[in-house]
């Protein structure tokens, strides 16, 4: 079984991706998606007159201001238009794909943030109302169930919280709570770039392999959204998970290249 994270940034060849998978599980692996939405969100929110607002939190991580309304945008793109597309590429490749959000019967389970600190022209302010969350747990019994339906999953990034709120969770760290749930082998997380790089944009400085001990040193290369890849691949390291690889999702085979451990491989 692998887990298979579908970046939301322009250039992943989403057409690609899908052949691919559907090539994995007609050879009889069972794959598990997740899927971001963070660029369409960006353009439809601005279309709709409620542009994104970006916050950097005082560890230096970068996430989406998530007021009611930018939930429900949200919801709308990533669970609504991107989730639905995923299923149907999948179904057109004759995969019988089936998509839910974490929200659905509980499958990922969060703690809200409802009061976040973040760096603001040099001053640490403190923003109410946030609707994001930091996954507690994932049903690893619900996507079995599916699996066992001979149905494909496929996961938008929200989650539940024990309130019953649905919230925006990062899709990184939701595919490695997945990933570690499932306690797969090999999660895979396909973006628009070949893999890490120590200098980014230096394609040539992309680091091959990475060990557990390397991890810390690359949050410090790891610039903006990049840097929770590298802290969803050290979370799904610790919940057991054999490796995880980073790899260009724009290529024609995009999944079976980095299967073949082109890009960058942490273990
Ligand atoms: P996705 O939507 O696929 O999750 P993101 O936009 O969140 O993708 O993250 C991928 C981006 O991270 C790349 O397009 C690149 O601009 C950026 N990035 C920052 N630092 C690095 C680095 N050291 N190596 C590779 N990419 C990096």
């Amino acid at each position: 079984m692998i887990v298979v994270k579908i970046g939301g940034a322009q250039g992943v060849n989403l057409d690609a991706v899908c052949q691919d998978i559907a090539g994995c599980v007609k050879q009889g692996r069972q794959v598990v998606v997740v899927h971001g939405g963070s660029a369409e969100t960006n353009e439809i929110s601005t279309q709709l007159g409620h542009p994104p607002r970006f916050v950097t939190s005082t560890s230096g991580f970068t996430s989406r201001y998530t007021d009611r309304t930018t939930l429900e945008i949200f919801a709308m793109v990533t669970n609504g238009k991107i989730n639905t597309l995923v299923v149907e590429r999948l179904q057109k490749f004759g995969v019988n794909a089936f998509g839910l959000s974490g929200v659905d019967g509980r499958m990922m389970l969060a703690q809200r943030k409802d009061a976040i600190r973040v760096v603001e022209n040099g001053r640490v302010m403190m923003l109410r109302d946030d609707f994001t969350g930091k996954i507690e747990s994932v049903s690893a019994a619900l996507l079995q169930m599916l699996l066992q339906a001979g149905l494909t999953p496929v996961v938008s990034p929200l989650a539940v919280s024990p309130a019953g709120e649905a919230l925006n969770v990062d899709a990184d760290r939701a595919a490695a709570m997945v990933a570690g749930a499932l306690k797969v082998d090999e999660l895979i997380i396909l973006t628009n770039v070949p893999g890490l790089m120590r200098q980014f944009p230096d394609e040539s400085t992309l680091i091959p392999h990475l060990p557990k001990a390397g991890l810390e040193q690359a949050l410090s290369f790891a610039e903006g959204r990049m840097k929770k890849k590298v802290l969803g691949a050290s979370e799904a390291l610790a919940f057991g998970v054999g490796k995880i690889i980073f790899a260009d999702g724009r290529v024609e085979q995009p999944l079976s290249n980095a299967l073949a451990g082109h890009g960058t491989v942490i273990s």
